[in-house]
């Protein structure tokens, strides 16, 4: 059997820790159910579901990896880095994530004041309604108050006229630096994936220098197949894995409700001669026995 068999990889998606509308423990049933063999569980910022993740793994008998995505900013863009395989405790891990998580608070202030001043009054306390985490109230939430209020039909709506970057109610933010980012991944033993890099708005030459920097300080992984991905995005990222020898992931980004393209497991295959990320947790192992 060669070492990394074909399976059924989703590494990368959203509990009520962050902004998915799943519990970490239905979550995960849902990925059973639809056939996942291996499972990340990657809240923003955040690895309190992961407990709850992986004893409901061991209950359904699917593997489990634990994860995290952390928001960083890099030339003004915010790029997600996806960490796979981390120790959920480990304690530069867990500084790193609190010093990111603070600036949520103050943000969200300004959102609400920044819809305030286009005539949509009072939206802080029904945003946080739909923040499970008091902690990490984020943009989806307050997408998900102006759906629920009936100012526009999907939170998809709401990003494009209110949320995204240009938007009367985006408040620009300063996340984590890129190689502090890595560094807690890989302090805390895990992979460093860049996640959705076609997600980005970098002019090619841009999203080159995000690729070096992010290899020079030991990121080693690229999703390639991702829910927020085109067919031309994963042939592009694809590409970029070969030609820099990273290993390539496998993600939905599920975050559940009517918000994801793709559920749970239910991704294409990466392309057969990529080098999959999970040929290096020894998770796998364990997997491999049970199969
Ligand atoms: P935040 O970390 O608060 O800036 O929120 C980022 C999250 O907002 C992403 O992880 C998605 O869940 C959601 N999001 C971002 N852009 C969009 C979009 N265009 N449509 C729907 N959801 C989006
Ligand atoms: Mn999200
Ligand atoms: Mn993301
Ligand atoms: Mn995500």
């Amino acid at each position: 059997m060669p070492p990394t068999f074909p399976l059924n990889a989703d590494l990368h998606c959203h509990s009520t820790v962050s902004d998915g509308w799943l519990t970490p423990s239905d979550l995960v049933q849902r990925a059973a159910a639809n056939g996942v063999e291996l499972l990340a569980l990657t809240d923003h910022d955040e690895i309190a579901g992961i407990g709850e993740a992986v004893a409901t793994a061991r209950l359904c008998g699917i593997g489990f990896v634990p994860g995290v995505e952390i928001s960083v900013t890099f030339l003004d863009e915010t790029i997600h880095v996806v960490g796979l395989n981390i120790d959920p405790d480990h304690p530069v891990l867990l500084e790193g994530l609190r010093q990111v998580r603070s600036g949520r608070e103050e943000r969200a202030r300004q959102m609400s004041e920044a819809l305030d001043a286009i005539g949509i009054h009072d939206v802080l306390e029904g945003a946080r309604q739909f923040a499970r985490n008091p902690a990490l109230v984020g943009r989806a939430h307050f997408a998900r108050h102006l759906v629920a209020i009936g100012l526009m039909p999907d939170v998809a709506t709401v990003f494009r006229h209110y949320l995204a970057r240009g938007k009367p109610g985006y408040v620009p933010h300063v996340w984590a630096r890129l190689e502090d980012a890595v560094g807690w991944i890989r302090a805390a033993g895990g992979i460093a994936v860049m996640a959705h890099p076609g997600r980005y708005h970098l002019a090619a030459s841009d999203m080159n220098a995000l690729f070096d920097r992010f290899v020079d300080h030991g990121g080693e992984a690229v999703e390639v197949v991702s829910g927020a991905h085109t067919a031309a995005e994963v042939q592009r990222f694809a590409s970029v894995a070969r030609r820099r020898g990273l290993l390539a992931s496998r993600a939905s980004d599920f975050h559940g409700g009517d918000e994801s393209p793709v559920d749970l497991g239910r991704g294409d295959p990466l392309p057969p001669d990529l080098v999959p990320v999970w040929s290096r947790f020894p998770e796998l192992a364990r997997i491999r026995d049970r199969s």
